[in-house]
């Protein structure tokens, strides 16, 4: 059976986190030099004709933040912003979605931690990105080169203080969709102001010269996958 991401977190799916490596959030607290790019990759084919999705990207140096699984160690290598969320919870998407990409070293084995937001207050953990990203222009984005624009950001800012998570075997949700993906979505659900989820929203729903004649729908969320089976777990206390 396929394992495609992303999946409805569904209270049907949870089963108890099974016995393992723990989970270590290895990640600085001071403000931290990334890059913070705007560029286009491959969407979802299946969606209907070619899709493209359009992303701000953060780059952080190499080695600034990572999490350990036990004696494993995958460094984060980038993370990025869905307009809707990708991951569903009960059946209805959030306005926004973190994904923060990690990848061990030793074999390119992936793990992606998913941060939800719910409209409310302005984040500030995220402003820092955000409140540049007005300076990225769609209708100027070449298809072979990124907008860039160098911040400082706290990683450490940017996850729940709840270390709670789900946690599913899936994929990565643009191409190449490749699978063996260890998805890890907190439980805590953060919030980000209309403001900010329209800022992120406005640029990856904007035509760009990178998209070409190739269609486009509104925001860069993946559409959901067939869940096939799949167990979420969890370390929620499941009542
Ligand atoms: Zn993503």
């Amino acid at each position: 059976m396929p394992t495609q991401s992303p999946i409805d977190i569904t209270r049907g799916a949870l089963v108890p986190l099974g016995p393992g490596p723990a989970l270590t959030f290895r990640y600085p607290v001071g403000p931290v030099a990334v890059t913070v790019r705007f560029e286009v990759k491959d969407g979802d084919p299946a969606a209907g004709g070619v899709v493209v999705a359009p992303q701000v990207v953060v780059v952080p140096q190499e080695g600034e933040a990572r999490v350990d699984v036990g004696e494993a160690v995958y460094q984060l290598q980038s993370l990025h912003w869905h307009t809707p969320s990708e991951h569903w919870l009960e059946g209805r998407p959030l306005p926004l979605e973190l994904h923060l990409v990690h990848r061990r070293p030793e074999d390119g084995a992936l793990l992606v931690l998913g941060v939800l937001y719910r409209e409310g207050a302005r984040n500030a953990g995220v402003a820092p990105a955000f409140d540049l990203i007005g300076g990225f222009d769609p209708a100027a984005l070449a298809p072979d080169r990124a907008q860039e624009v160098a911040a400082s950001l706290s990683l450490a800012r940017l996850l729940p203080e709840a270390r709670t998570t789900y946690r599913y075997p899936g994929s990565l949700t643009t191409a190449p969709f490749s699978e063996g993906v260890s998805w890890v979505v907190f439980t805590e659900v953060l919030e980000a102001s209309p403001e900010q989820v329209a800022a992120h929203d406005r640029l990856v729903s904007a035509p760009t010269p990178a998209c070409g004649s190739r269609p486009h729908p509104p925001g860069n969320a993946r559409r959901l996958q067939d869940p096939a089976g799949r167990r979420i777990e969890t370390d929620l206390a499941l009542g």
